[in-house]
């Protein structure tokens, strides 16, 4: 296929709008995948099957005969994850891509991220393709639907395809579309090869995979290749296109998606965004100007839940790292925790994702650390500094800081009106500040407004609520909007009179001594009870502000206990038993004497 009929796409939506499920039919239709494939079968990774999300960017290539003009084109598909905190994932693929296909659910109508993905692509100069999905629904508000489009796009109704990924109507026009109105990519083939360096993983069996869109040029297998971030030379040992397994060819070619396999060892010397020359063509050419660096949200630290783990942990974080560029790590070391990063995220799904990827992807249990949004601190000294763990948090005696800034997003939330009462008050409780309230559409049925809010506000249970309050019709998005000042204190915690640092955490002045007590509490649940008292306080400026005992446990329980183990009749049982107990003492941390569970570090998350 000659690059004139390449054409480089990324289904862009809000979350469940159905995008994976659009791309299963694409495939099929050009026979990639067999009819009787796995639903969303992009979504490859563990996780991703289990909580029914897209959490990866997924490329894929088909050739498709265009029925108008006969000839055959090669498209290189892009899915993406539509939950903002995956935002940059999306905002990676459209870079490799010309154009963008924007679905939108024909029942739930235009939604947060149908906004949000859109001014991205848009942003990106993308052409945008609008299709109206899972038109085969019995309530699909075909016209009202196409009309919201047409507010937010510019296109005219009558452009807007419908499409169902269930029975596949729709997918031919949409095909034919893509073809005729997608530009292919304006890459010179005569040119020395020039690729964008746009996602990469470490594969146990190939070594490093780099995936590529080829702006310019030609690469043959064997060549050798310059990597503009560490400036090394490698050789291509293999090269192919995506589909979506890894599909060996001799050269790639201007315009395509594929992907190089190169003999590296250190992960660490390839970044997302880089340009890769064929060698020597760095001398004479002008590399892409990289990726924006993602924006971290919230900071947790992250440590391995066995002690003994800590070398594991450190291969799986630099693998997960160079696929998932969005997560910013450094090393960490805790006195009680052990050896560790601190790693900011984009929210606190992607936390829980990158958690959960450490586990089953790479056998290594992590506990996280109560996630805090970056404060900007004014020193006494006149000094600022960004602190994003409150161990580091100025306390007596040093002096506290002058001032202490939290950072600001703008939401976007987009809801039925009757809602929007409702939803204000969520905001105001939340300390935020209305920017702006806008229709939709013609008949102000659909409303869009915005919102500026505290970061912390927003991070902990602020979507449970909205989703709460709107029975699921109210969807939200946000972008970092600056700083304000806050009046900010850290929360520490004793026990047994010693302080543990790791348990700290931030609060504001006035509701300090109620979530002090909350957070108590919680402790209380979690942490066993021994056969002496723990006392458990949390300070402010030296002052105790909440306290709980646990009391001891008698002897003659603990005895009881052994004994009725002892007696267990089952064999396996006991055994079984054993085991579970002798796992459990690995996770606890003995802290003053106290035997800790992960848990207590992670308790702030739900609070
Ligand atoms: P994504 O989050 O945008 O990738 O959405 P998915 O493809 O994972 O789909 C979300 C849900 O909508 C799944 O339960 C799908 O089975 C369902 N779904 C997707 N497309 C259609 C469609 O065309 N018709 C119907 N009825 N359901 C669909
Ligand atoms: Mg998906």
């Amino acid at each position: 296929v000659p690059p004139e009929r390449n054409r480089n796409f990324s289904i862009i939506a809000h979350v469940d709008h159905g995008k994976s499920t659009l791309c299963d039919r694409l495939l099929q239709s050009c026979g990639v995948i067999p009819e009787n494939a796995r639903e969303q079968f992009l979504d490859g990774l563990e996780v991703e099957r289990e909580r029914g999300i897209t959490v990866k960017a997924q490329t894929c290539s088909m050739l498709v005969r265009s029925e108008k003009d006969g000839l055959q084109y090669l498209l290189n598909l892009i899915d993406t994850p539509g939950h903002v905190d995956f935002s940059y994932e999306v905002s990676r693929s459209l870079h490799a891509c010309q154009g963008a296909v924007l679905l939108c659910d024909a029942v739930q109508g235009i939604q947060a991220q149908t906004v949000s993905t859109f001014h991205q692509a848009f942003e990106a100069d993308l052409e945008v393709l609008c299709a109206l999905s899972k038109v085969d629904l019995d309530y699909a508000q075909k016209e009202e639907v196409k009309r919201q489009m047409s507010v937010l796009t510019g296109v005219s109704t009558d452009e807007v395809l419908e499409v169902s990924g269930k029975t596949g109507q729709g997918v031919p026009s949409l095909l034919e579309a893509i073809i005729h109105k997608v530009p292919p990519p304006r890459g010179k083939a005569q040119a020395p090869f020039k690729a964008l360096l746009f996602d990469a993983y470490y594969d146990s069996r190939r070594g490093m995979v780099l995936l590529i869109a080829i702006e310019d040029g030609e690469l043959r297998k064997g060549s050798k290749i310059h990597c503009s971030y560490s400036g090394r030379v490698h050789v291509a040992m293999d090269i192919g296109l995506l589909y979506p397994d890894l599909c060996s060819v001799d050269n790639l070619r201007s315009g395509q998606i594929g992907f190089i396999v190169v003999g590296a060892k250190d992960i660490r010397s390839f970044r997302v965004g880089e340009t890769v020359w064929q060698e020597g063509g760095e001398k004479s050419g002008e590399p892409f100007p990289g990726f924006k660096p993602a924006h971290p949200m919230v900071y947790a630290g992250i440590f391995p839940e066995a002690v003994s783990d800590g070398e594991k942990l450190e291969t799986a974080m630099q693998r997960l790292l160079l696929t998932d560029a969005s997560v910013e790590a450094r090393r960490d070391i805790s006195p009680v925790l052990g050896s560790g990063y601190r790693c900011g995220f984009l929210g606190l799904l992607h936390l829980d994702v990158f958690r959960q990827r450490l586990s089953r992807e790479y056998g290594v249990d992590v506990l996280a650390t109560s996630p805090t949004v970056p404060y900007h601190l004014l020193l006494a000294n006149g000094t600022q500094v960004v602190v994003e763990h409150a161990g580091d948090f100025p306390t007596p005696p040093a002096m506290p800081p002058k001032e202490v800034e939290e950072p600001l997003v703008t939401a976007t939330i987009v809801l039925p009106r009757e809602l929007t009462p409702g939803i204000q008050q969520l905001c105001i409780e939340r300390r935020g500040e209305e920017l702006s309230v806008e229709p939709l559409d013609n008949a102000g049925e659909r409303i869009l407004m915005k919102w500026r809010l505290p970061l912390a506000e927003v991070i902990t249970d602020f979507f449970d609520k909205l989703q709460a309050l709107s029975h699921g019709f109210a969807s939200f998005d946000y972008q970092p909007a600056g700083y304000q000042p806050v009046d900010l204190v850290k929360v520490g915690v004793r026990l047994n009179n010693e302080h543990v640092d790791a348990l700290s955490f931030f609060a504001l002045r006035a509701k300090a001594p109620e979530v002090s007590r909350k957070y108590l509490e919680k402790l209380e649940k979690v942490i066993p009870a021994q056969l002496f008292d723990i006392g458990i306080q949390a300070v402010v400026g030296g002052k105790v502000v909440a306290k709980v005992r646990i009391k001891p446990i008698r002897k003659d329980v603990v005895a009881q206990k052994i004994l009725s183990h002892g007696h267990s009749g089952d064999p396996s049982r006991k055994a079984k038993l054993l085991e579970r107990q002798k796992e459990g003492k690995k996770r606890l941390r003995e802290i003053a004497k106290v035997q800790v569970p992960p848990e207590a570090f992670v308790a702030m998350v739900k609070m």
